[in-house]
């Protein structure tokens, strides 16, 4: 009976250690993995002559849903529901956006949708259609897959605006892919560091969700600020908090740099303590997103 009792108890520990590293553990921060010089971001969004953009859109047609727990390290496992934005930088005489979503086919790879919404989809491929520029926070078919889904998908690329590192591992892309061959002789973009993409609007290397993240500033007319952080963080208490996902998500599934992550958020974290004017726009959060559209800082339909 003793011996059996020995056992079960280190079925428990062992077990519960392993529960601990799969999802509670959170190791220290190593912030010099990871800085940006917003001196340098506003420097280089000036680079490019032209006005800057208006006004900022969002919607989300479509939305997932995971457990807490997968979200941020610690997260308790109620369901917890992720939007799937995308963003609308409108100018004068255009617009770009960032990031394009994914169908409804698309969201059935991962297990379906939450909710889809037929209009919103509409509102999203027009908005592609007439974009004058489509670049992504990162290559995970959330976030790219609305463009290749798109009706003119191979005509859309002369706009589509990828990074090599976003090509560079397919694998990433989850069974989302363009057709064989459409990308012979595209011409990815390619930087050190960052680059400015259009008036008001920097890319900033940001690798660690996936090897081709980056983070989309961008500065308004009216001299407000965004960051778009894409999946940096799938909520802002990943900000707030300074944590990441958990190791089994991070490790067991995405294969992230998660040391790498943990810095961003961290380093998200003192920007946004020394800059509290700049506007973080975080991927998948509703309850965010919703008071940012409230307070003016995002519209909420695609024009
Ligand atoms: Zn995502």
């Amino acid at each position: 009976m003793k011996k059996l009792g020995a056992v079960v108890l280190a079925i428990l520990v062992l077990g519960g250690l392993g529960y601990y590293i799969a999802l509670l553990q959170m190791s220290d921060v190593d912030e010099s993995l990871y800085s940006i010089d917003l001196d340098k971001v506003r420097t280089l969004s000036s680079s490019i002559e032209g006005p800057l953009p208006t006004r900022v859109n969002t919607e989300a047609p479509v939305g997932i849903e995971f457990p807490g727990a997968a979200v941020i390290t610690g997260w308790s496992w109620a369901p917890h529901q992720l939007p799937i934005y995308a963003y609308q930088v409108v100018y004068a005489d255009g617009h770009v956006m960032i990031d394009a979503a994914m169908s409804k086919d698309q969201a059935a790879i991962g297990g379906g949708a939450a909710f889809f919404d037929d209009d919103s989809y509409a509102r999203l491929m027009s908005a592609l259609s007439s974009a004058n520029q489509i670049v992504f926070t990162h290559e995970h078919y959330d976030h790219v897959g609305g463009a290749v889904a798109h009706p003119d998908a191979i005509a859309l690329l002369d706009r589509v605006r990828l990074t090599d590192l976003q090509l560079a591992y397919p694998e990433k892309w989850g069974d989302v892919h363009y057709p064989d061959g459409a990308l012979e002789d595209y011409e990815p973009l390619s930087y050190d560091g960052m680059m400015a993409l259009a008036p008001g609007i920097v890319l900033i290397e940001a690798a660690g969700h996936t090897p081709g993240s980056q983070i989309v500033y961008v500065r308004r007319n009216d001299g407000q600020e965004y960051f778009f952080i894409g999946d940096v963080a799938w909520n802002y208490a990943g900000i707030d908090q300074v944590r990441t996902r958990p190791n089994l998500v991070s490790y067991g599934f995405l294969g992230e740099d998660r040391a790498r992550t943990h810095a961003q958020v961290a380093e998200l974290k003192q920007l946004e303590a020394a800059n509290p004017e700049i506007a973080i726009i975080v991927g998948h959060d509703a309850p965010r997103t919703a008071s940012q559209i409230a307070a003016g800082v995002l519209g909420d339909q695609f024009e």
